[in-house]
């Protein structure tokens, strides 16, 4: 069987003129006699209107529960698109991650796929049906539905081209491929043929949304081959696949940028060992992720200064955690919620001198502050103020000349 497996995301799947659109780009694979599997995501604003509501049941809402609220909006943009390709004379039916079923192992809200059954969707892939399936959710061993976390879509779709052996997976979505930044701010950005899984998952976990970090993880480990393309043209988009196949003389490939960042300062903790495992421990224990740190060496031996970020989200429950803690003493405690982190990427960074230096030449000329550095092999990371972002992004996308 020639097995394609297309994934539509939410604005793809936005209205109901989309959801023909959409029926319509599946047909065209049938056409090619492709056996199709879709992949759907939730029409756009469904899953973060149902996330709203459950903050307002509960700032504690339970994460089981959440799970099978969130993962709602996919049943019904599944069975829309069943529904019109029925309507189109094609035989299609939706599959609810349980019906499938598809199998999750880890925490709710952040499970990871670990086994999709075969049986049902290959029989009925081949009385020549169309199994639209709902992204972002499976079950555990508990029979409980989960989710992959947000973005997670991507995730059903590279595993549904794993476990089926698909010749292609696609994933079709608002912008005609990966850019070099995103390109609803960056109206310079330019569109990237080709990108290794190690690039773009660099530059999807610094905020290049396009694609969810962890499923670049189950591609890159799998070795499935992505396609990036827009359900609104019908453009060349971009592949993701192993470095072996990529040639590139840009040093930088992209730069990122996130959006909503804060950071905290504790000043004048004591420099002794165990404080910082101390202030960070409670985070771990309520899954608050922790992004950048910086412990400033201490000129008297005697106290230092801790500086973390996390999504401003996080920042009432990372403030309550940090001011509950007995172990902890220190003299004050500075949040600054209008911060950015802007991240410069690419693996040729490794063999040139001098891109560090570059970077903050560059963002010193345009009179942006460097609050906090980190680095990687392959990425340059520096903490800003939210208001220099555009600034910084579009400077630094022209000194390591990806304008061209
Ligand atoms: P979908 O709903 O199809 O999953 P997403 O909203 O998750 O789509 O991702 C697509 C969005 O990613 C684009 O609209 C774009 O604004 C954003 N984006 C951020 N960085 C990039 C980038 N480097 N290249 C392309 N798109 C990007
Ligand atoms: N609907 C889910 C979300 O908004 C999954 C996805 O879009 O991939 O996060
Ligand atoms: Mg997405």
């Amino acid at each position: 069987m020639k097995i394609v497996v297309l994934k539509f995301g939410g604005t793809s799947v936005g209205t109901v003129e989309r959801i023909k659109k959409v029926a319509n780009i599946i047909i065209s694979y049938i056409k090619k006699r492709y056996k199709v599997i879709v992949v759907s995501s939730a029409m756009s604003g469904v899953t973060n209107d149902l996330a709203k509501k459950s903050k307002k049941i509960s700032n504690n809402f339970i994460a089981s529960e959440y799970d099978v609220l969130v993962s709602s909006g996919e049943q019904m943009s599944c069975a829309l698109i069943a529904g019109r390709l029925n309507h189109l004379g094609y035989k299609a039916q939706s599959w609810m991650g349980w019906q499938v079923p598809i199998f999750t192992e880890g925490n709710h809200s952040s499970s990871r796929i670990s086994q999709i059954n075969k049986k049902k969707i290959n029989k009925f892939l081949q009385s020549g049906g169309i199994p639209i399936i709902t992204g972002f959710q499976g079950i555990n061993l508990n029979n409980r539905i989960t989710t992959l976390g947000r973005g997670g879509s991507d995730a059903s779709a590279i595993m549904c081209a794993k476990f089926f052996k698909a010749q292609k997976c696609i994933i079709y979505t608002d912008v005609d491929g990966v850019y070099t930044s995103d390109p609803n701010t960056l109206k310079k950005a330019k569109k990237i043929k080709v990108i290794s899984y190690e690039e773009m998952l660099e530059m999807a976990s610094l905020g290049a949304k396009v694609m969810q970090p962890a499923s670049l993880q189950d591609a890159r480990l799998n070795r499935i081959d992505i396609d990036v393309k827009s359900s609104f043209t019908n453009k060349e988009g971009t592949l993701i696949t192993k470095k072996k196949n990529i040639y590139s003389n840009k040093n930088i490939r992209g730069v990122s940028f996130t959006k909503n960042d804060a950071k905290v300062t504790l000043v004048g903790v004591k420099d002794k060992p165990g404080v910082a495992a101390s202030v960070f421990k409670p985070f771990y224990q309520n899954y608050i992720n922790v992004d950048m740190v910086v412990q400033t060496s201490s000129g008297n031996k005697e106290e230092t200064d801790i500086t973390f970020t996390i999504k401003s989200d996080d920042l009432l429950k990372t403030l309550k955690f940090i001011k509950q803690n007995k172990k902890i003493k220190y003299r004050d405690l500075i949040v600054n919620k209008n911060v950015s982190k802007v991240s410069i990427v690419g693996v040729g960074m490794i063999t040139t001198p001098g891109v560090t230096y570059r970077m903050f030449q560059t963002l010193a000329n345009k009179g942006i502050n460097i609050l906090v550095i980190a680095t990687s092999e392959i990425k340059i990371s520096v903490l800003i103020g939210k208001k220099f972002v555009k600034k910084a992004i579009s400077a630094l996308h022209k000194e390591f000349k990806l304008d061209n």
